[in-house]
């Protein structure tokens, strides 16, 4: 990895990945194994931002509000996660090495009987494309989980869920790109895009230039800002929320434990510690504008937490972190990933949006088979940028 505040930057490059997040990261590796020669170009140091304060679960079944999304877009939607779920099973024989994974299965809990039915209806849905999640009733939870509180309504369950070392995943694949000939240039800002007549761009840099045939915009919430500079705008924003953590206790709990209604999701990792999150907002302090954690997001989110696991009630907090997590939303409002080549830049490929550590080794896989001229292995048009509303800046 180097450095390029030090010596400045000139290169030329099949493809330049802008943004060394699990994503970038991600595509450098695949990238390389397809050989595709690559540069990844990050302004600060490597899987900081989402990438490495995410809660690190991978979520195969579907989710609020993924389970209202419509007949277009779930048959493609479902077996990507199936898929997601299978490569995060093979990740640490793929990576070599260790990456605190554990695939113990995970439940989406239910309270009321209308949670119950919307766990029957969820799984109907999921089975009609693949995916096999069952609803277990709140004595098979409790053989399975025996801390899950005895007032549940039931559950879905999902062998494949599981969660991994958000500090791991992405420097894994940075080691494993770099080792197979990718480049990676940390400490360096993309300031300027510009399509060349020629063909190819002319990547302006805080560190220099870097032309290439090929842009992959893997920028996670500032994505937006790197369309704008060929001239489109794109419906990808940032949202700010908080994860914590517990002290280390005993092993007590092997699956990842989330709500049927959202809002939750519990895990305790290979370590002993409890993360929980769900995607509680952050606050902003009225004094400095600055993002802080907001005491209401920790009540609300670990006392949810200690309704469903009630022993909870005897750990400590021992942390709160922030994060920011890109968000984007098509032109009918589903909450899906951006993937594709922006119309009218020809060579200029975008990769952004929520829930990419789930679906970020797929994705990435999936880009790099696209930028090879190969037949990708899954279809991607719902994550097309023109199925969101995008528009072009006059
Ligand atoms: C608190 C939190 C919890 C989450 N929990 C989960 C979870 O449990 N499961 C799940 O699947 N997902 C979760 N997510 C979402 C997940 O973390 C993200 O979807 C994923 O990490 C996105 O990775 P990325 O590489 O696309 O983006 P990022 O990690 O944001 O990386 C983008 C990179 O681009 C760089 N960059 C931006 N602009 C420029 C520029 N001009 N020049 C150079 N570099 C630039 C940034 O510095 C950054 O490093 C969570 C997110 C947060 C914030």
């Amino acid at each position: 990895m180097s450095d390029t505040s030090m010596h400045g930057l000139t290169e030329k490059t099949d493809v330049v990945i802008i943004g060394g997040g699990l994503v970038g990261l991600a595509c450098a590796h695949y990238l390389a194994r397809e050989g595709v020669e690559c540069a990844v170009i990050e302004r600060g140091e490597l899987n900081r931002d989402g990438s490495g304060t995410n809660a690190g679960s991978f979520h195969i079944q579907l989710r609020e509000p993924e389970i209202r999304y419509s007949d277009e877009v779930l048959p493609e939607f479902v077996p990507m996660k199936v898929e997601a779920g299978r490569m995060w099973s093979q990740i640490e024989d793929e990576l070599g090495c260790d990456l605190g994974l554990k695939v113990k299965g995970g439940f989406l809990i239910g309270e009321t009987a209308e949670d119950l039915e919307l766990a029957r209806k969820l799984v109907d849905s999921e089975r009609k494309y693949g995916l096999h999640a069952e609803v277990l009733s709140p004595s098979e939870v409790k053989d399975l989980s025996p801390g899950i509180s005895s007032h549940i309504s039931g559950a879905t369950y999902d062998a494949a869920e599981g969660s991994a070392n958000t500090l791991l995943v992405g420097p894994a694949y940075a080691r494993i790109a770099e080792a197979n000939g990718a480049r990676i240039h940390t400490r360096t800002t993309v300031t300027g895009i510009a399509p060349k007549v020629s063909g190819g761009f002319a990547i302006q840099t805080d560190q220099g230039r870097i032309d290439c045939s090929r842009v992959l915009n893997c920028a996670g919430p500032w994505a937006a800002r790197l369309t704008r500079m060929v001239g489109w705008d794109v419906p990808i924003g940032g949202r700010i929320i908080q994860v914590n953590v517990s002290d280390r206790r005993e092993r007590a709990l092997d699956q990842l434990v989330g709500h049927i209604r959202g809002g939750l999701t519990v895990k305790q990792t290979t370590y002993g510690t409890f993360m929980i999150g769900g995607g509680w907002p952050a606050e902003l302090c009225p004094r400095t504008g600055q993002p802080r954690v907001s005491r209401e997001s920790v009540i609300g989110n670990t006392g949810m937490a200690m309704r469903l696991l009630p022993d909870l009630a005897n750990v400590t907090i021992v942390r709160t972190w922030l994060g920011i997590n890109a968000h984007s939303l098509d032109r009918d409002g589903n909450r899906l990933q951006m993937f594709g080549e922006l119309p009218g830049v020809p060579g200029y490929y975008i990769l952004s949006g929520g829930t990419l550590f789930t679906m970020g080794p797929l994705f990435a896989r999936l880009a790099a088979e696209l930028l090879a001229g190969r037949k990708l292995s899954f279809p991607v048009s719902i994550h097309h940028p023109e199925r969101f509303p995008i528009s072009r800046i006059s």
